[in-house]
């Protein structure tokens, strides 16, 4: 059996948190078939709404399902950092909760790892679709200035979703920046990592 921790930053996710569990186990067979036991950490990121509620409501039909609630909202970075530091997994992953980083590559993402080639899978969106034009302006700009400045190569469109192994996530750790900025750190730490793409997927509900 392996391990697999997935963490999922949550602030004001009220309508997402069940849907999100659904997609999510939708790969249960997957799981099984390959002997992957889960950890689903979600955490809530100081929300106002029922995120909380509806993340208690999973925890009490599934123990697979675990909960890291905040006393304010810190951050998606502080939340993504509190899930690392608390996941048990061989192999970690990092999902948003609206489903903009869709579940259904994990299986993908899975079988890349086991192969022992790569420390990572990493996801970049290959369009910026249902966003606005001025947001995808300025983050065009930013991957035009950071690639610029930076000797660490900023993969345009990049999410935040990556699966991991625990000496990748181990190693992400150990860099104890105070104000976090996950991908230069993923980059920085230098692991062989496969990109995959897919077509931006807009906000499930929220
Ligand atoms: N999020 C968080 N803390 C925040 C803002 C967002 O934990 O202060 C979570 C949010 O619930 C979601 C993910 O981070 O799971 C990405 O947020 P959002 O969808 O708002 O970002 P976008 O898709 O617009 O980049
Ligand atoms: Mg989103």
């Amino acid at each position: 059996m392996s391990l697999l921790s997935v963490i999922v930053p949550c602030y004001n996710e009220e309508e997402s948190v069940a849907l999100f569990y659904q997609e999510l186990t939708k790969n249960d067979p997957f799981f099984k078939e390959k002997e992957i036991e889960l950890e689903l950490l979600y955490i809530d990121d100081g929300s106002k709404d029922g995120t909380v509620r509806e993340v208690k409501k999973l925890i009490e039909q599934d123990s697979r399902v675990h909960i890291v609630s905040f006393s304010r909202n810190f951050g998606k970075e502080a939340a993504m950092f509190a899930g690392l530091e608390k996941s048990k997994g061989d192999y970690v992953v990092m999902m948003d909760v609206d489903l903009q980083d869709p579940p259904k590559f994990l299986g993908e993402m899975y079988r890349t790892l086991e192969t022992g080639e790569y420390d990572c899978v990493a996801a970049r969106r290959t369009d910026r679709s249902g966003e606005r034009r001025i947001r995808s302006f300025f983050s065009a700009m930013f991957y035009k200035v950071i690639n610029k400045i930076s000797k660490i190569e900023f993969v345009e469109g990049a999410r935040d979703y990556r699966l991991m192994t625990r000496k990748m996530r181990d190693a992400v750790l150990k860099m104890g920046e105070y104000n976090r900025f996950s991908k230069g750190l993923f980059g920085w730490c230098g692991f062989d990592t496969k990109w995959i793409e897919f077509e931006n997927a807009e906000r499930a509900a929220g």
